[in-house]
C-alpha cells in the first residue's frame, strides 16, 4: 500500500478530525522510504495499527461552581500505543479540546516518547473545561471530579498522565490528591508532582530547557551557537518561560512572548528580572501579557487579530524562532515572513505549531527546522526520569537530572540526524525524527505479534 492510500484510509476513518489527519499525514509521508525497505511492516499493517488508538475513553465530568450551579464538561483519555511502555502523555484543559486534537497529540506522543530512549508508550487526555476566569476552588472541584472518573483507567504501571496546556503544578496537585483518596495508594501515577512529594527537580524547566538544548545541538552542526542570537518566542506559559530562561543563560536574546489576547515585543530582550515579572504575572497572578508592556519601557504590545491571515509576531527581524503556544500557530504566510526576516532556525516548543505548508516553506528555504516530537521531548523525558525516581524511591539532584536531560536531547538530535541521512534526507529533522521513532515502535509491535 502506498502512502497516498494510507492517507485516504485515515481520512475516511476519521472524518471531521483535521488535526489528527494533519499529524498522520506528516508521519506517513516521512516514513514512506522505510515501508518501501520493509515490506513486512506493510504486511503487518503496523502504521495503520499505530493510527488507531488502542483504547479511547470519554467520560462526563459534573461539578459544582462557586454559585452552587451544576456544570457539565467532557473528559477524555486516549491510550494510543503501549508497545514500548505504559501510556504516557499530558492532560490538556482547554475549550479547543476535541477527540481530533487529543488523537493528534497522543499520536505524536508515541514517536516523541520512543525518541527519548525511556520505555514509555503514547497517550494524551484532557477536557474542554476552560480554566480561564475560574476561581481556585472551582479549579480544585473540577480536578477532583475529573479524577473521579479517570482514576479507574490509570495507574503507575498502566498509564501515567502529566500536564499540558491548562494543567500545571497546581492542577497536578489536586489531581494527585484525588487519585490517592480514591485508590488509597501513594504511587507515581502522575508526573510533574511537587518536589516534596515525588516530583523531580528540573521537570518544570525541562520542556523549555530541552528545546534550547536541542537548538544548540542543531547550531553546533554549523559551528554556531545560540550566543548572540535574537529569538522570537510565542506563548508565555511553562514552555515559553523556561525557553526564554535558557536562551538568556546561553547568551541569546529573547524579544517576544504572547498569550491568547496578544503579544509583546521587547527589542532590548528579556533580562532575568523581566522574566521573573512574567513568571509571577502568569503563574501567580494569572494576568494578561499586556501588563508586561505597561510595566517596562519601550515594549510594544499588539492585540491578536483573529481575522488576520498571519501573526505579526513572526514578522519581526530575528535569527531563531521558538513557537511555544499551540498547534498551527505558524502558517505558510508566517513561514515566508520568518524566512524574509532572517530566521534560520525554528524549534517547536509546542506540539505541531507549524502547518504542513509552513514546514515545507521553511525546509525549502534552508531553515533548520525541528519538529515538536523531537525538540520538545525534554518535558516527557524528564517525566520518564521522575517515574524512574519514583520506582526507585529515590530523589536525584538538580545537576544529575539536568545532565541526563542534556544527554537525552543530544541523543534525540543525533539519532534523528542519522536516520535522516540513512534514508536520503540529510539535515531533515522532521523525516529523521519520524523514522527513528517509528522504527523503534514498529519493531516492538512486530515482536509482540498481532
Ligand atoms: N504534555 C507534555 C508533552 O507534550 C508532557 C507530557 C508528559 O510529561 O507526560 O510532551
Amino acid at each position: 500500500m502506498n502512502p497516498a492510500d494510507i492517507i485516504n484510509i485515515v481520512k475516511a476513518r476519521n472524518p471531521h478530525e483535521p488535526e489528527f489527519v494533519q499529524a498522520a499525514e506528516e508521519v506517513i509521508l516521512s516514513i514512506a522510504p522505510v515501508l518501501e525497505k520493509n515490506p513486512e511492516f506493510v504486511r503487518l499493517r503496523l502504521l495503520e495499527r499505530m493510527l488507531e488508538p488502542e483504547r479511547m475513553i470519554s467520560f462526563r465530568v459534573t461539578w459544582l461552581d462557586d454559585k452552587g450551579e451544576v456544570q457539565v464538561n467532557r473528559g477524555y483519555r486516549v491510550q494510543m500505543n503501549s508497545a514500548i511502555g505504559p501510556y504516557k502523555g499530558g492532560l490538556r484543559f482547554h475549550p479547543s479540546v476535541t477527540p481530533s486534537v487529543l488523537k493528534f497529540l497522543a499520536f505524536e506522543q508515541i514517536f516523541k516518547n520512543a525518541l527519548t530512549g525511556i520505555p514509555m508508550g503514547g497517550g494524551k487526555g484532557g477536557s474542554d473545561f476552560d480554566p480561564k476566569g475560574k476561581s481556585e476552588n472551582e479549579i480544585m472541584k473540577f480536578c477532583q471530579a475529573f479524577m473521579g472518573e479517570l482514576a479507574r483507567h490509570i495507574n503507575h504501571r498502566l498509564d501515567v498522565p502529566a500536564g499540558d496546556i491548562g494543567v500545571g503544578g497546581r492542577e497536578i496537585g489536586y489531581l494527585f490528591g484525588a487519585y490517592k483518596k480514591i485508590k488509597n495508594e501513594f504511587t507515581g501515577v502522575l508526573t510533574g508532582k511537587g518536589i516534596g512529594w515525588g516530583g523531580s527537580l528540573i521537570r518544570t524547566e525541562a520542556t523549555g530547557y530541552g528545546l534550547v538544548y536541542f537548538a544548540e545541538n542543531m547550531l553546533q552542526t554549523k559551528n554556531d551557537s545560540i550566543k548572540g542570537k535574537t529569538c522570537l518566542v510565542s506563548g508565555s506559559g511553562n514552555v515559553a518561560q523556561y525557553a526564554i530562561e535558557k536562551i538568556i543563560q546561553l547568551g541569546g536574546k529573547a524579544v517576544t512572548a504572547s498569550d491568547s489576547s496578544g503579544f509583546i515585543y521587547d527589542e532590548s530582550g528579556f533580562s532575568m528580572e523581566k522574566l521573573e515579572f512574567l513568571k509571577d504575572l502568569k503563574n501567580n497572578r494569572r494576568g494578561r501579557i499586556k501588563e508586561y508592556a505597561e510595566r517596562f519601557k519601550n515594549v510594544v504590545y499588539k492585540d491578536l487579530d483573529e481575522k488576520a491571515d498571519h501573526n505579526p509576531l513572526w514578522a519581526i527581524k530575528a535569527n531563531c524562532a521558538f513557537p511555544c503556544a499551540t498547534q498551527n500557530e505558524v502558517n505558510g504566510k508566517d513561514a515566508n515572513n520568518l524566512v524574509k526576516n532572517g530566521v534560520t532556525l525554528l524549534g517547536e516548543g509546542a506540539n505541531m505549531p507549524t502547518t504542513i505548508e509552513g514546514i515545507n516553506i521553511l525546509i525549502d528555504n534552508g531553515v533548520m527546522y525541528s519538529p515538536g516530537k523531537a525538540a520538545n521531548a525534554g518535558g516527557v523525558a524528564t517525566s520518564g526520569l521522575e517515574m524512574t525516581q519514583n520506582f526507585m524511591g529515590d530523589h536525584w539532584t538538580r545537576e544529575a537530572v539536568d545532565a541526563k536531560l542534556q544527554g537525552i536531547m543530544k541523543n534525540i538530535h543525533d539519532t534523528s540526524l542519522a536516520a535522516a541521512k540513512e534514508y536520503g534526507k540529510p539535515g531533515n529533522y522532521m523525516v529523521g525524527a519520524n523514522i527513528a521513532g517509528f522504527l523503534k515502535v514498529a519493531r516492538a509491535m512486530q515482536a509482540q505479534g498481532v
